[in-house]
């Protein structure tokens, strides 16, 4: 039971971690954390352990009393775990993607695919999350050096800079508590296949 997963969100409430009850006890009794139940309220040590545990939750003994389990917790201090930026690479535009040419929206393996600059290169288009897009090869033939006007396409959607970290697409995958999921919301299944390549 203590070494099942507690998820750690940072001070903003981005997950950064997945820590063991033992550790997640320890950080919350030193206080450089607070547990969060499922109405998102916090609690220090002495608040978390004068709740009453359930029958049905997790809880773990000690002589006389059960001290639930916490399934989050979130740190007090604002540099221990600093946000990822999601690094811009073919592997991380394909997983953006969901490995779909952005033009005719068909599904591909990653071989058949490549990445196109919306706006070429050749017309000063920036090697950006903003400005590159997942593109299957004959879709890439057929929009040459123009942007998606003049080749007559249109793009499925614009293209963006992904929120989801690495760590957060695994902590998507993983998924082993409902009470993480509201913290892990709007990474979705792009997130899960990123982790799944990796
Ligand atoms: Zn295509």
């Amino acid at each position: 039971m203590l070494d099942t997963g507690v998820l750690v969100l940072n001070r903003v409430y981005q997950p950064v971690h997945i820590t063991s009850v033992r550790r997640a006890f320890a950080m919350l009794y030193q206080g450089v954390a607070r547990a969060i139940d499922a109405q998102f309220q916090t609690f220090d040590f002495d608040s978390w352990s004068a709740l009453a545990a359930a029958a049905h939750e997790d809880a773990i003994g000690t002589v006389g009393r059960r001290i639930r389990i916490p399934r989050v917790i979130v740190l007090l201090a604002y540099d221990r775990m600093p946000r990822a930026r999601v690094r811009f690479s073919r592997f991380n535009i394909y997983a953006r993607d969901d490995n779909t040419c952005q033009y005719c929206g068909t599904r591909f393996r990653r071989a058949e695919l490549n990445l196109d600059h919306v706006v070429p290169r050749s017309r000063g288009g920036a090697s950006v999350w903003e400005n590159v897009v997942c593109s299957c090869h004959r879709c890439n033939r057929v929009k040459g050096g123009r942007t998606p006007i003049e080749a007559g396409m249109r793009l499925l959607r614009e293209p963006f800079r992904p929120q989801w970290t690495p760590f957060m697409a695994e902590a998507y995958r993983q998924r082993r508590h409902d009470a993480w999921m509201p913290y892990l919301s709007g990474i979705g299944h792009v997130a899960f296949e990123a982790s799944q390549a990796n």
